[in-house]
């Protein structure tokens, strides 16, 4: 079997200096040569791996046969966002990590050959004919990709759908948090410009159970309502010198910087402070997304600190590599025990325990384990905390009666996202915790399809003349 493409990237020690994206994907003739090496299987096991069972080897022969439109096409069926998920899907634990050809080498790299596709089809205005047209108004609270899939499927469906976001543009996390140099806004504009031209509505500014409660959208005639508002809700590690100048949790850092477009400074008057030497805490996408935004804006020294080791990091693993190509260091086994500050009040240090790995916990991942009298510290004036977020409850303690659990996520059917109140919907990280975008989209795209079923079963449901 020949080996498997890699992606073009820029060189480390440019891309460190912009914000440019780093990942060039790969050429047509790596594409086709990468998709010869499916064996299209009759029972393919990567399909399986893919939250929304994307027809993997149908649109791979399409590509095979030259057919870029129609291996789109083929992915569309399924994927809405492709241009992004081929872009940020964590690969190696989804459909790649099914594909037979990983049994004996690496796995043909599904995710880069979908990119090619979405990059490379000829671009269009063009959107599918919508042949009814419902009266139903459906109202879709959060722009991430839970919210822009469920509002698309209702739009190809014929339904009217407003969306409304609390921030001032759309696409939850695709916007705010994932960096440019990993997911270009122009992708992102793409994307919801289409949700736009079938014909969705975006009211952005709007926080619900703010500015309107829900209950206030039912008595504006919106019959159904699906809520995606994710996990933005950052969680700190509550130890001594949290509050002091120069500490951000990930989510603000980023937020300024992607939205805000701080990393354009000072075209946008939007500065934020990174010093010399930044810490940050955590090892996922958000901590590998902070970490080489802080070395784009001009860091010397970037530390993660991780109290697992490398094995046990949740980060896509691509990512992990590119952080360490740009330098980053990791400090594993390691857990912060105080921040340290000076006189007035800014960082200076970080205080950390050495750990050793136990048993596995619930998580499946082996647990940390203090070792006594290991402190050491660490010199830094900035500390990055990523270490997870939980659910914004400004909408749910409005919504009178609306199930949620002890730490304030909504309870939903896993097949249907449907709440324990009639019509109200719910699906993405509001419902499941941080996860991914993927299981987000998929999340949408099932509710939508129940909300379909539960305005068609309504005594009124009508199609417009
Ligand atoms: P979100 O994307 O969080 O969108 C929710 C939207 O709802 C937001 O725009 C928010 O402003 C809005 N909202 C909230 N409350 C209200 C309200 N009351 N009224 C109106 N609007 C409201 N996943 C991957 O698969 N691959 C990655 O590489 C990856 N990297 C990530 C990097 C970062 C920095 C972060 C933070 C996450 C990353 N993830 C990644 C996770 C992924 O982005 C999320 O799982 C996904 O975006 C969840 O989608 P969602 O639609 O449920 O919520
Ligand atoms: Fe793989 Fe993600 Fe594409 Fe599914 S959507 S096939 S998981 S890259
Ligand atoms: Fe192709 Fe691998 Fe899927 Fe088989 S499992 S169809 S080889 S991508």
């Amino acid at each position: 079997m020949s080996k498997r493409v890699e992606a073009i990237k820029q060189d480390p020690q440019v891309r460190i200096r912009n914000f440019d994206e780093v990942s060039d994907g790969i050429t047509s003739e790596m594409a086709l040569a990468e998709a010869a090496r499916c064996l299209q299987c009759k029972k393919p096991a990567c399909v399986k791996g893919c939250p929304v069972e994307v027809p993997i080897p149908q649109f791979i022969q399409a590509l095979k046969d030259g057919q870029v439109d129609n291996a789109l096409a083929i992915i569309k069926e399924k994927n809405s966002l492709p241009a992004i998920c081929g872009r940020v899907c964590p690969q190696e634990n989804q459909c790649e990590k099914y594909c037979v050809v990983g049994r004996k080498g690496e796995p043909v790299a599904i995710g880069l050959l979908e990119r090619h596709v979405a990059d490379n089809a000829a671009k269009t205005d063009a959107i599918p004919e919508i042949p009814v047209k419902r009266r139903e108004k459906v109202a879709v609270i959060g722009s991430g990709p839970a919210g822009l899939t469920a509002a698309a499927d209702l739009a190809l469906l014929g339904y009217p759908v407003t969306v409304f976001e609390s921030l001032h543009e759309a696409g939850g996390v695709l916007r705010y948090g994932i960096p440019e140099f990993r997911l270009p806004k122009k992708i992102v504009d793409e994307e919801i410009n289409y949700i736009r031209r079938l014909g969705v509505d975006f009211q952005v500014n709007v926080a619900v159970g703010q500015t309107v409660t829900i209950d206030e959208l039912k008595e504006e005639g919106y019959q159904a309502v699906f809520i995606g508002t994710g996990a933005g809700l950052p969680y700190f590690l509550n130890i001594p010198g949290e509050s002091l100048a120069g500490v951000y949790s990930a989510n603000e850092f980023l937020t300024r910087v992607n939205l805000m477009k701080a990393y354009v400074f000072p075209k946008y008057d939007t500065p934020v402070r990174v010093g010399k030497r930044v810490c940050v805490f955590g090892a996922g996408n958000v901590a590998m997304d902070a970490a080489r935004t802080a070395l784009r804006l001009g860091a010397a020294e970037v530390n993660i600190v991780y109290r697992r080791s490398r094995e046990e990091m949740p980060a896509r693993a691509e990512e992990i590599e590119n952080a360490l190509e740009e330098g980053v260091n990791f400090i594993c086994l390691s857990s912060p025990l105080r921040i340290l500050g000076n006189e007035q009040g800014e960082v200076v240090g970080v205080v950390c325990q050495k750990m050793r790995l136990g048993e596995p916990d619930a998580s499946g991942r082996r647990s940390p384990i203090p070792i006594p009298d290991s402190e050491f510290q660490i010199d830094t004036d900035t500390v990055i905390v990523a270490i997870g977020q939980g659910p914004n409850p400004i909408l749910t303690r409005t919504t009178q009666g609306l199930t949620v659990t002890k730490h304030g996520y909504i309870v939903a059917d896993e097949n249907t996202g449907a709440t324990n109140i009639p019509g109200f919907y719910a699906g993405g990280d509001i419902v499941t915790g941080a996860a991914t975008v993927i299981a987000a989209m998929g999340a949408g795209k099932r509710a939508a399809a129940a909300i379909h079923e539960y305005l068609l079963s309504k005594s009124n449901a009508t199609v417009s003349q």
